[in-house]
């Protein structure tokens, strides 16, 4: 076998526009695109990437865009990080398949492992191997429901679990993913979130939970699913109390805690786990996205004996935990090893915080700053109201992109700007894109640039 050819170097660090956004290239390609696919497969950014590393994309017409999304808190390691790619292309060229349930490798082991002693609590636990978040957050209702013999799940308002039909009978948002699509499976039923902004607090969302339990009969509910820090619904952070109270309700009525970390986990929020930061411990633990380093790869983490309670030949997938993706999960756990990258997120909050809070008192569209570590957002009303306000994020989200700024917009009413850098984003550029964004809600706002 010929040796491979050394990793490329990461591109350079900086900002370059060379053409408009996107450019020619790009506008051939979604030509292309265009006329090949359905257009149900939305884009942010309609710009085709040729390289990308550390914080910054590069386009096939050269251009150099800050990334503030991660691929939607994917690369939190970097999209082309050293310790990810050396061992997926060493295990590539070993072997790309066998499927778990045929032949087995160690790579798989060793991710559930290392998941396990990183996951919350002393107990005994296990985990299994998947490919998508929504794959995740079904197998661990499926093993909720097998390990107390109920039906129920209970969810909350603004929740997001994925695109298949029981994870989109468990999300909230109707427009655009639900429209359309249902029926639904059944015995999902929701309850209130404690949204500081919007309302409820923590004691009146949890006794909101209480009365639906009471209604619905708690001991009907397998599993309750919750994400510690909202991510589609908006970057909610909820109200202090509010999942220490959840977990104490799930243990009161012995229903299966499950938190939802595929957006939040591996590191995201500062901690490993967003679930630390309550010092919750989650019966079940869902991640996803960073997980992998950018390969498809997701994991159900959780108490021996409920892991336990699925029969052989019930859990599992023709891909799911394929050896490709756990090497670079190996990488991507070597990577969050020694706690820097758990700094590097904390940094960038206090970086954001800096940056963007004054803007919160200076216009009166921009309601509230918040988040956790390199999970930040910035949410929109009507001036003088609480109302929601989709425009000046869209607004702002379009110049940043025209600038080279990858910014991502969500939000049960789509009012919220929000902020996934790479925890490897280097401090100058991570300072410059929140330049062009704070220039951008400026000008969105009226303000001055
Ligand atoms: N749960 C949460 C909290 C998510 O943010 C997402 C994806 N945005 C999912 C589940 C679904 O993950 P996937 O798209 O990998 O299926």
């Amino acid at each position: 076998m010929s040796p491979s050819p050394p990793l490329l170097p990461q591109p350079e660090q900086r900002r370059i526009l060379r053409t408009e956004l996107p450019g020619p290239r790009s506008r051939e390609l979604q030509r292309r695109r265009d006329a090949a696919l359905p257009g149900g497969l939305g884009v942010t950014l309609p710009v085709f990437v040729d390289r990308a590393g550390g914080g910054v994309v590069v386009d096939v017409d050269g251009n150099h865009l800050i990334d503030l999304a991660s691929g939607i808190a994917v690369t939190s390691v970097g999209a082309s990080a050293p310790a990810v790619v050396s061992r997926v292309r060493e295990q590539a060229a070993r072997f790309t398949h066998t499927c778990f349930l045929v032949t087995e490798y160690d790579g798989y082991v060793e991710v559930a492992e290392r998941l396990n002693a990183l996951a919350p609590g002393g107990h005994a636990k296990r985990t299994a191997l998947f490919s998508t978040g929504a794959e995740a957050v079904e197998n661990a209702v499926k093993i909720a429901r097998a390990a107390t013999g109920r039906p129920g799940v209970v969810v909350f308002d603004h929740a997001y679990h994925g695109r298949t039909m029981m994870t989109l009978a468990m999300t909230a948002k109707e427009v655009p993913y639900r429209t359309g699509f249902g029926p639904f499976p059944g015995e999902v039923h929701r309850a209130p979130y404690a949204y500081p902004l919007r309302g409820p607090g923590a004691e009146e969302a949890l006794a909101g939970l209480e009365a639906l339990l009471e209604r619905v009969g708690a001991d009907t509910v397998a599993a309750i699913v919750v994400e510690p820090v909202q991510g589609e619904g908006g970057f909610v952070v909820p109200a202090p109390g509010f999942l220490a109270g959840v977990e104490r309700v799930a243990r009161r009525h012995g229903i299966v805690l499950v938190a939802d970390e595929v957006q939040t986990g591996m590191g995201r929020t500062g901690t490993v786990f967003a679930s630390e930061h309550e010092g919750v411990v989650p019966d079940l633990l869902c991640t996803a996205k960073a997980l992998g380093g950018g390969l498809p790869l997701a994991a159900v983490t959780g108490r021996a004996e409920l892991m336990e309670a699925v029969a052989p030949g019930g859990l599992g997938g023709t891909y799911a935990g394929n050896p490709v993706a756990c090497a670079a999960a190996l990488g991507v756990l070597d990577m969050l090893r020694d706690g820097e990258l758990l700094e590097r997120a904390r940094s960038i909050e206090r970086t954001v915080r800096a940056r963007l809070e004054p803007l919160a008192g200076a216009l009166p569209q921009v309601a509230e700053v918040r988040g956790r570590g390199a999970m930040m957002a910035v949410e929109f009303v009507r001036p003088g109201t609480d109302e929601p306000d989709p425009a000046p994020a869209r607004e702002v989200a379009a110049r940043c992109h025209a600038e080279g700024v990858i910014v991502l917009v969500c939000g049960s009413f789509g009012n919220v700007v929000r902020l996934l850098p790479p925890l490897v984003i280097p401090d100058d550029l991570l300072a410059e894109g929140l330049d062009v964004l704070s220039a951008a809600i400026r000008g969105a706002c009226g303000g001055a640039a």
